[in-house]
């Protein structure tokens, strides 16, 4: 029996709603393969919890989290809890207490979900974007002086390091190594910002001496918005600091078609600590309690947990339901659909069972 332990934090929103969806496939997985097991365990941190305890988790919480495989992580952010609050309050010190420093968001146009790209299917868009994770613009760094004052002074210092550029340079020229086309952009904004970012560039330079395989070059992030919308197939894995990628991969999820199918995860490439797996979407309250949220992001980020734990053949069924239920036009209204939560579930949930059914009888 290959058992794993699994933390899940539906947290806020639609949060709640995507993760149970994405645990119902998990247990699919378990009647499809008798020797897989997950464990899961079900965590109520967030906004709620918030407002009864005056902190979005325990004190402890990330020594309970530690002693699981993996995370499966909703959304944060609730209309009456400040945002600041909510992801300086769970979601970043997981990814930061467990140094969590690569950012993992894989995105193609998925059969079936028409992209906002004039002529452009599955095939022409299908990128690794790795966000730095760990440093850079949200390492919390800065300060205000002279609050509420006409003088008032506020500071947001972004933080590179040798040790994190190399780290995350080095993850992704591996990961681009290990995909067919072995090409990586590094993107900076290297002339405007002349120190950090210059960093970024020189080691970027150092560290592609190693991969000797790997075609790589640097674009400026605002170059790159309009290379990912007027040239997606020129792009393969993509490497950004945490603001740059994060915005660059909202980007790419509405490139792909939606939010809603965009999935990252939070990795600990040395495994000292669990990985944290999510939707990129955040608690979208303007569509909670519809029924209607997208759970395919969350789907596909239970396959890069699968990856991560070395379940390779669990990972590609889930992937492959995706892409079946998608393309025949099983999506709920996000991406041009009609189908709710359970009936994107439903339909997942029945491919991968049915794939037992098959392995049985032949
Ligand atoms: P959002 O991602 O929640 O929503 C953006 C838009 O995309 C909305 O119109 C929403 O309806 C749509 N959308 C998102 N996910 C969808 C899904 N699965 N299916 C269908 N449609 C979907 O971003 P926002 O509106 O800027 O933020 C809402 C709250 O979420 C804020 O409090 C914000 O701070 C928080 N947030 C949290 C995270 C996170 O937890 N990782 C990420 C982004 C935003
Ligand atoms: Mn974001």
């Amino acid at each position: 029996m290959r058992t794993y332990s699994i933390a899940a934090i539906p947290a806020d929103g639609i949060g709640p709603e995507v993760i149970s969806a994405g645990i119902e496939v998990l247990h699919a997985l378990e009647r499809q393969d008798p020797q897989l097991k997950f464990d899961v365990e079900t965590f109520d941190w967030g906004s709620d919890y918030y407002k009864q305890h005056g902190v979005m988790m325990p004190e402890d919480g990330l020594q309970t989290l530690k002693k699981f495989d993996a995370i499966y992580f909703g959304a944060v952010g609730a209309p009456d809890v400040p945002d600041h609050i909510t992801l300086w309050g769970l979601r970043l010190p997981i990814c930061q207490g467990f140094d969590q420093y690569a950012n993992v968001r894989p995105t193609k146009i998925l059969p079936g979900v028409t992209s906002p790209l004039r002529n452009r299917g599955p095939g022409d868009l299908d990128w690794v974007i790795v966000r730095e994770n760990s440093e850079g613009e949200y390492s919390g760094n800065g300060g205000r002086a002279h609050r509420g004052l006409p003088e008032e002074v506020g500071t947001e210092v972004a933080i590179f390091t040798r040790v994190g550029v190399t780290r995350i340079m080095r993850y992704a020229f591996k990961l681009a190594q290990s995909r067919p086309r072995k090409l990586l952009t590094v993107v900076t904004k290297s002339n405007a910002q002349r120190h950090g970012m210059v960093m970024w560039d020189e080691i970027a330079a150092e560290v592609a001496q190693e991969f000797p395989d790997v075609t790589w070059d640097k674009m400026l992030v605002d170059a790159m918005t309009h290379r990912m919308t007027l040239h997606p197939q020129s792009l393969d894995t993509i490497v950004a600091t945490n603001l740059h990628a994060d915005i660059l991969s909202d980007l790419a999820g509405a490139l792909a078609g939606s939010l809603g199918v965009a999935p990252t995860a939070n990795i600990d490439p040395e495994q000292r600590f669990p990985s944290m797996f999510e939707p990129i979407h955040g608690s979208a309250f303007d569509i909670t309690g519809k029924g209607i949220a997208n759970p395919i992001a969350t789907f596909w980020t239970a396959v890069q947990m699968l990856e991560h734990l070395g379940e390779r053949e669990a990972a590609a069924l889930i992937m492959d339901a995706i892409e079946y239920v998608c393309a025949n036009g099983i999506l709920t209204p996000d991406v041009g659909g009609t189908a709710k939560t359970t009936e994107v579930t439903r339909a997942v949930v029945q491919f991968i069972t049915s794939k037992s059914a098959i392995a049985e009888t032949a």
